[in-house]
């Protein structure tokens, strides 16, 4: 039951989005048909369609936080079923057979994984992603989204939720913990929720104090700008964690002299530029520089489940199939409060 399917795609490098139609492949053992209910749309999706991070495959139909209904399932597949709310993130598949496959960790797959747009599967087909009415994912890559958490405020979590979750787990945030979060988008808002949730104590960076009451709404207890000298004197030594989510270069070392001796810097923000440090803001304080790249499968699933228990969601903007390329402008504008989500019934209305 090959489906072709609605969808909107950038037709090449830097170009506006469009709708087209796409086909989904015919229905292997152990593959779910999804009907997409709603896409968030992820910084990422902006870098690949401008090509930030190298060449990429066009025309790309992006869209990794995929929110929706099982709509069909393969003859082998015993874990889901028609009507089930399910979600999908940025991965696919993987070879389920390396080191980092078998330990959860499928984004680390020695072959590579599967990306779920802008990628080319094991059988040697472009993969399409979320902003269509309809995506076929292999069983072990679809997440269940818990009842109690609509499918809209769930899309975002796949990506932005999971990207946010996994390092604050990795860097053991929770009670008596000082975590600051740079960038208050997509991810950073993401980042404020969870860390709150898991009892750290949590400060905003962000460029301005215009989204100030927003933070402090959200379950940061500080918010301060960038733009304000005074904020890194305020804050030197200050934290054990910082969340690095801005999608720009930022001046590291600046950012360094804020952590306790032995804190740790993440990245999860993913610029084209390079990022430079002076080795000595890592020595003067035992300090770690690091990165993390969204979450296995595993973990995603954990995180639904922890969002669920303590009542998360995103922040979320709805906007149909023809406002994407306007929510585009706005995200590299820092002008989103917090993820838009595309509304997939409005794809090819
Ligand atoms: P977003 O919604 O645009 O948020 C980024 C935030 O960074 C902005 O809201 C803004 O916050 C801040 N910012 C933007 N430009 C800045 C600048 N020049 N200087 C200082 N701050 C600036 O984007 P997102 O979707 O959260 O994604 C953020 C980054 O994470 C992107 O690079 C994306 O590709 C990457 N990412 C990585 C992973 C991973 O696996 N590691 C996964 C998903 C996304 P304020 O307005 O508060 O200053
Ligand atoms: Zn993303």
């Amino acid at each position: 039951m090959t489906t072709t399917t609605p969808a909107i795609a950038a037709p090449a490098v830097g170009q506006p989005l469009a709708p087209t139609t796409i086909v989904r492949r015919d229905l292997r053992p152990d593959d779910v048909l999804i009907d997409v209910a709603f896409a968030g749309i992820c910084h990422s999706d902006i870098h690949q369609v401008k090509e930030d991070w190298g060449t990429a495959i066009f025309p790309m139909v992006p869209g990794h936080e995929i929110a929706g209904v099982v709509a069909a399932v393969g003859s082998g597949v015993t874990k889901y079923q028609v009507g089930d709310r399910v979600g999908v993130g940025c991965m696919v598949d993987s070879c389920g057979e390396c080191e980092y496959c078998v330990a959860g960790t499928e984004q680390f797959c020695v072959k590579g994984n599967v990306q779920t747009y802008n990628g080319v599967g094991f059988d040697g087909e472009n993969t399409y992603g979320g902003y269509s009415r309809s995506i076929v994912v292999k069983d072990a890559f679809v997440c269940r989204i818990p009842e109690g958490i609509g499918l809209d405020v769930a899309a975002p979590l796949l990506c932005a939720g999971i990207t946010t979750y996994s390092p604050l787990r990795q860097w053991n945030v929770g009670p008596g913990k000082k975590v600051a979060v740079i960038g208050f988008g997509g991810l950073g808002h993401m980042g404020v929720k969870l860390a709150a949730a898991m009892g750290a104590e949590v400060t905003v960076l962000s460029q301005s104090l215009k989204k100030q009451e927003d933070g402090l709404k959200l379950g940061a207890k500080d918010y301060y700008a960038i733009s304000d000298e005074a904020t890194f004197d305020t804050l030197r030594g200050r934290f054990d964690v910082i969340l690095n989510t801005v999608s720009a270069k930022l001046p590291v070392d600046a950012y360094l002299s804020l952590l306790r001796v032995g804190g740790a810097m993440v990245n999860v923000g993913a610029p084209g530029e390079p990022l430079e440090y002076n080795v000595f803001s890592l020595l003067g304080g035992n300090r770690k520089l690091a990165g993390s790249m969204i979450g296995g499968i595993a973990e995603t699933q954990e995180m639904l489940d922890f969002c669920a228990e303590h009542g998360i969601g995103a922040e979320i903007e709805t906007i149909t199939a023809d406002q994407v390329n306007t929510a585009y402008e706005r995200v590299e504008n820092s002008d989103v409060r917090y993820r838009f989500v595309i509304d997939a019934s409005t794809i090819g209305a």
